[in-house]
This record gives structure tokens, C-alpha cells and sequence, in this order.
């Protein structure tokens, strides 16, 4: 889950009127792709020895849609000297401090 800049957005618009000013900026996790390749972490190295080399080319070959942009390989950022920067940045450090407080309430450690 990455931050949620529509609801920035939203509340942007509803606090001045209009939606902040944006630009698209190239993905920074898949450089544009849209796609990451593998499933990182989940396979350990004892599973992976076990594999044959048809299972290990579809393991390589493997892609999934980048979590960070949802697969478009674009994101929308306000520009550096957008008005609203200052409150975006409040925005994210809200965010997250909500998530660490979640991630604590779970009683997961990650
Ligand atoms: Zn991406």
C-alpha cells in the first residue's frame, strides 16, 4: 500500500477549492516498467536447489504488477516548489506514523 496522495489530493480540493497542481514523474521502484520481476523473499535458497531449470526460468521470467505505481510505471508528485508541499510532506509523515502504530498494534515486528 503506498501513500495515498488521491486522498491528499481530495483534501486539497475540498480545503482550496481546486485539486493541487501535479506532475507525472517515472516510477522510482520499476523505473517505468509497470512490472518488478520475481516474488522477492519468497523462496528461500533450500527451495530454489530443488527446482528444475524449467521451474527456475518461469521463477526468472516472472513479473507482477509494481505495487508503488500499480503497474503504470507512472506516479503523480507535486512539483518542488508546489504550494502544497509543505503539507504533503505532513501528510506522509501522518501516514506514516499511522502505519507504525498499526504495525505495533498487530504485533507484527517488520
Ligand atoms: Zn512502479
Amino acid at each position: 500500500m503506498t501513500i495515498s496522495y488521491e486522498m491528499f489530493a481530495e483534501f486539497i480540493a475540498e480545503e482550496t477549492g481546486a485539486p493541487p497542481a501535479t506532475v507525472w514523474v517515472i516510477c522510482s521502484r520499476c523505473h517505468g516498467e509497470g512490472t518488478l520481476a520475481g516474488w522477492p523473499g519468497a523462496y528461500t535458497e533450500a527451495d530454489r536447489a530443488e527446482w528444475s531449470e524449467e521451474d527456475y526460468e518461469a521463477y526468472a521470467t516472472f513479473t507482477r504488477p509494481c505495487e508503488k505505481c500499480a503497474g503504470t510505471g507512472k506516479l503523480r508528485e507535486l512539483p518542488a516548489d508546489s504550494p502544497h508541499a509543505e503539507a504533503w510532506a505532513e501528510w506522509c509523515a501522518e501516514e506514516a506514523a499511522d502505519r507504525a502504530v498499526r504495525r505495533a498494534e498487530s504485533g507484527y515486528a517488520w
